[in-house]
């Protein structure tokens, strides 16, 4: 018999087997000795009072023989003779799970990615931490696995609407990731973990006859009618096939560019900017775990703060404990920011974006006051309506804390408590970041909107979390890849761009995803779509 057990255990009964067969038998009322094994369905922390607990669902294998969970879920047939094909423009989490999904449908994907596979890519990342060297076609967002791949990989998503979370977490499952991403409340699997399961996908799309081709850059499209004909690589070829998904991401700038270029339809999206913030993990630890020191069965402890300041949203955005701050710039001259951890999460910081919404209003009154920021602008009058004018934002923002960092990739930073008091920093603590941190007033950087409204989110988040407003924590310049600031607009029912019925607009940057999960279950449900019309 299998029997369904909820269990509420102190961290360190949790985390040991036999405790929990015990538990099991006194909860089932049944001999120990009767209980061949358990599988965990669920698992959670409630670390609301100052006992934490553990909660768990499991299921019991009482009297029968005890089945481990089987590592393939899914299985993918040869489509080397498929009679239909489907270009994929870029390798992220959206074009890896399209061309799995199109594999499963019995279509050849045929993936381009502009930048290099997982091993060479690693060694741009060293050049970047170490040297300050961005490659524009290998860095923290571009190349294979797109910008989950050195990342905390973090794998939880609201989106529950846009296809199967637990599909997408079978299919990381079955290509290496840990178990615990099956049942894990909040799974992650790291950014030393995560590679090898993208090689595995890799090896996985190319065994069944899917073709991946690397450092091959879409640079421009021809249509004709409501059709595009061909698209035309960087190294000059020009590929034909029955559907292309632009899985491009949300820093593919020249892609934006591209389409306005060509009059195919995208459009202004709001999107949100600010800061990475930076704290000893042993704070965040002992003021989630109200406790000075972490129980060492607990993981290390995040966070999810959003307050509402002068009718501005301002949240923090892909936490990540025992993490790492990474320069995640994609053009020599910008800076930004992102983080990821290793699987243990071990490092001794805990770091987060900490972001502002902003609207295309805010973008048009920056470019008002900054009118030397917009580009081109001494030969260009800038372009009110433009679908662009959030991502010429962005950019200037990035741009600016690139200069006030000193170049060199070092960022622009200040304490806590000095950024909510105007006052200059006069030394900065310790921070992961690798280039290094520049003292600035970072009221230089960022506009008074986004400046005043973090101040506002500080002083609350401080109040909800006593601990968190800190002179220790260190504010560090720019968060500004949240989320893409240019929507691809795209049919509801057929998800096939308005204008053209072959181009198939895709997850994050084309404005309908954010985070791992949620684009690779974008990339699935276009898939499907396409096959549906093919
Ligand atoms: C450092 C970092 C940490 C993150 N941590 C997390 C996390 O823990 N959890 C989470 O859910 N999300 C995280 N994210 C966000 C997450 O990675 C993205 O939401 C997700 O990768 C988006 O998937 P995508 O496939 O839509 O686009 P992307 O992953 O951006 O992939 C797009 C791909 O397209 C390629 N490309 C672009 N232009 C072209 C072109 N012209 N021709 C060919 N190829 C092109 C790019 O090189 C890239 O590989 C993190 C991001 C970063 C940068």
């Amino acid at each position: 018999m299998q029997k369904d057990i909820t269990l509420k255990l102190k961290p360190e009964e949790a985390a040991s087997d036999s405790i929990i067969l015990s538990y099991i038998a006194s909860s089932a009322g049944i001999n120990i000795d009767t209980i061949n094994g358990f599988l965990i369905a669920k698992k959670s922390i409630d670390a609301r009072s100052k006992q934490a607990w553990v909660n768990l669902s499991l299921k019991a294998f009482i009297n029968e023989p005890f089945i481990a969970r089987a590592r393939k879920f899914f299985n993918y047939p040869s489509v080397q003779s498929a009679a239909k094909k489907v270009i994929i423009v870029g390798a992220g989490p959206a074009g890896l799970f399209a061309a799995l999904e199109l594999i499963e449908l019995g279509i050849q994907p045929i993936i381009i990615e502009r930048g290099k596979d997982v091993k060479a890519r690693r060694r741009d990342l060293a050049k970047l931490n170490k040297e300050g060297i961005v490659n524009p076609e290998s860095n923290y967002c571009f190349g294979e696995g797109g910008a989950g791949t050195y990342s905390d990989g973090k794998l939880y998503t609201r989106s529950s609407k846009r296809g199967s979370i637990e599909k997408v977490l079978q299919i990381f499952y079955q290509f290496g990731a840990d178990e615990n991403v099956l049942y894990q409340s909040h799974p992650h699997i790291g950014t030393n973990k995560l590679p090898q399961i993208i090689t595995a996908i890799r090896q996985q799309i190319i065994e069944c006859g899917g073709i991946i081709h690397f450092e091959k850059k879409l640079v421009d499209i021809q249509y004709n009618g409501n059709l595009i004909q061909s698209i035309t690589t960087g190294d000059g070829d020009q590929l034909k096939a029955d559907a292309y998904i632009l899985a491009t991401g949300h820093s593919a700038r020249d892609i934006f560019k591209l389409l306005d270029q060509k009059n195919i339809l995208i459009e202004a999206k709001p999107f949100a900017l600010g800061v990475r913030i930076e704290h000893p993990q042993q704070i965040i630890d002992s003021v989630q775990y109200h406790s000075p020191k972490r129980n060492e069965f607990l993981p290390p402890a995040s966070y999810s703060l959003v307050e509402q300041v002068n009718g501005r949203g301002v949240f923090s955005f892909c936490m990540c404990p025992g993490g790492i701050i990474a320069p995640a710039a994609t053009n020599p001259g910008e800076l930004v920011v992102n983080g990821w951890s290793p699987s243990k999460r071990n490092n001794s910081f805990a770091n987060s974006g900490m972001v502002v919404q902003v609207s295309q209003e805010d973008a048009l009154n920056y470019f008002k006051q900054n009118p030397t920021s917009y580009p081109h602008h001494s030969t260009q009058q800038f372009d009110t309506k433009s679908p662009l004018l959030l991502m010429h934002f962005q950019q200037a923002i990035e741009q600016k804390a690139f200069v006030a960092g000193g170049g060199n990739l070092a960022a622009p930073a200040q304490r806590m408590a000095d950024f909510c008091n105007n006052k200059q920093s006069i030394n900065l603590p310790n921070c992961s970041y690798n280039p290094g941190l520049h003292a600035t007033p970072l009221n230089e950087v960022l506009p008074a909107f986004i400046y005043t409204s973090l101040q506002g989110g500080f002083n609350h988040f401080g109040k909800k979390m006593r601990g968190f407003f800190t002179n220790e924590a260190v504010v560090v310049a720019t968060e500004s890849r949240t989320s893409s600031p240019v929507r691809i607009p795209r049919d509801p029912e057929r998800l096939s761009h308005p204008q053209l019925m072959n181009l198939f607009p895709c997850a994050e940057g084309a404005g309908y995803a954010g985070g791992i999960v949620s684009a690779a279950m974008d990339g699935q449900k276009v898939a499907i779509s396409i096959s549906q019309q093919l």
